[in-house]
Formats: structure tokens, C-alpha cells, sequence
């Protein structure tokens, strides 16, 4: 299984579209999809018609990688989803949108979101006052996020909320740049999800039906 690294261009042209997984390399020429679109290996012209079977794990892999989160995390992700009430695959999607890395991500703390899981395992962040370093930490409707009372990530943010200027921060999400703080104003609708600063589309139900079986 492939582990989520910092080294994940091959990851996009192997799920056939864009996963943003790069910060602003995605949107230069350097983008490995942009140079080559079709998936890595020398005999991909040789595959057969996908099967509906295909369409249903290409969108497991594509969500998984996007958020990058491993199958067992996925898996428990999705049993959780299928607890909660309301549909299934809006429930994973808000469920993914709500762990500590991509909200970091999403507030513009850090450049990609390897950078993002990275300030958190490496304890540059805290929420309500406390340190977390778990990436998968799930945050509420009125949590903070902050740095951490120290220099080196104070700065670290700050820096990394100077490069994402441009990017748009999800309504759910509300950000003070100047102190700096990040807090979850409510949780994302499906409206919200994919939408940050690049369309992306994700088709949950195909996860639902493969997962469901
Ligand atoms: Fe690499 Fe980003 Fe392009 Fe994906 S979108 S191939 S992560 S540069």
C-alpha cells in the first residue's frame, strides 16, 4: 500500500485528475499532470474499458489520497459515516474536512497539506489552549486553532499565511491573520467541500456502493 509522503506527484496522474496535493506547484507548468496527463507505467494504452467496479475504487483512492489518510483510517471513517444520521458518503466527506490537518490546510497555516500533518506531528499547533499532534483529531463548531506559544512556530504560520494570500479560506472556517487564529464557525456543508480554491468533484456515492456491498 502507499504510504502518504511528501513525494506524491505520481499519486495524480495515477487517479487520473488533479489532487492538489503540492501547493502552488500544482498550478505551474512543473505539475506532472499538466506535462503528462495520462497515468504512469509503459503499457497504460493497453487497458481495457474500466468496469463500474473500477469507477467505484478509482473515487476511494482519489478521496483517500486527497485527504491523505490510509485504508484503515479510511475504513473506520466510513463505519463511523454510516453511524451518523443523514447520507453516508456527505457524512465521510464532512467527517474527512473536519481532521486537524486539513483545517490547518484550509486556514492557510501551512503550504500543502504534507506540511500541514507535518506541523502537527511535530507539535506547532494547539487547540483551545492545548496541544494536539494528532492529524486525525477531529475539531468542533467553536474550537481555536492557534500556534503554539513559541517563536519558531509563530513564525512558521505566519510565514505560511504570507504565501497562501491568495488562497480562499471555506466559510466554515474564519481566520484572523494578524493574531494569528483559525476557528471552525460550523461545520462544512456539501456545498463547501472541494471547493476551497479549485473545483474538486468528488462523486461520494460511488464510495458509499463500493463500501456498502
Ligand atoms: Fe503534483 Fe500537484 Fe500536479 Fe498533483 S496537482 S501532479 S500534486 S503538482
Amino acid at each position: 500500500m502507499a504510504r502518504y509522503t511528501g513525494n506524491v506527484c505520481k499519486l495524480c496522474r495515477r487517479e487520473g485528475a488533479k489532487l492538489y496535493l503540492k501547493g502552488t506547484r500544482c498550478d505551474s507548468p512543473k505539475c506532472s499532470i499538466s506535462r503528462r496527463e495520462y497515468p504512469p507505467g509503459a503499457h497504460t494504452w493497453r487497458r481495457g474499458k474500466p468496469s463500474a467496479y473500477s469507477f467505484q475504487l478509482r473515487e476511494k483512492q482519489r478521496v483517500k489520497r486527497y485527504y491523505g489518510v490510509l485504508e484503515r483510517q479510511f475504513r473506520k471513517s466510513f463505519a463511523e459515516a454510516e453511524r451518523l444520521p443523514g447520507n453516508t458518503g456527505e457524512n465521510l466527506l464532512v467527517l474527512l474536512e473536519r481532521r486537524l490537518d486539513n483545517i490547518i490546510l484550509n486556514l492557510g497555516f501551512a503550504k500543502s497539506r504534507y506540511d500541514a500533518r507535518q506541523m502537527v506531528v511535530h507539535g506547532h499547533v494547539q487547540v483551545n489552549g492545548h496541544k494536539v499532534d494528532i492529524p486525525s483529531a477531529l475539531l468542533r463548531a467553536g474550537d481555536e486553532v492557534q500556534p503554539r506559544e513559541r517563536d519558531k512556530s509563530k513564525k512558521m504560520v505566519k510565514e505560511n499565511l504570507e504565501y497562501n494570500e491568495s488562497r480562499r479560506v471555506p466559510s466554515w472556517l474564519e481566520v484572523d491573520n494578524n493574531k494569528p487564529v483559525g476557528r471552525v464557525v460550523q461545520y462544512p456543508n456539501r456545498e463547501d467541500i472541494g471547493t476551497t480554491d479549485r473545483e474538486i468533484d468528488f462523486r461520494e456515492q460511488l464510495i458509499v456502493e463500493l463500501l456498502s456491498k
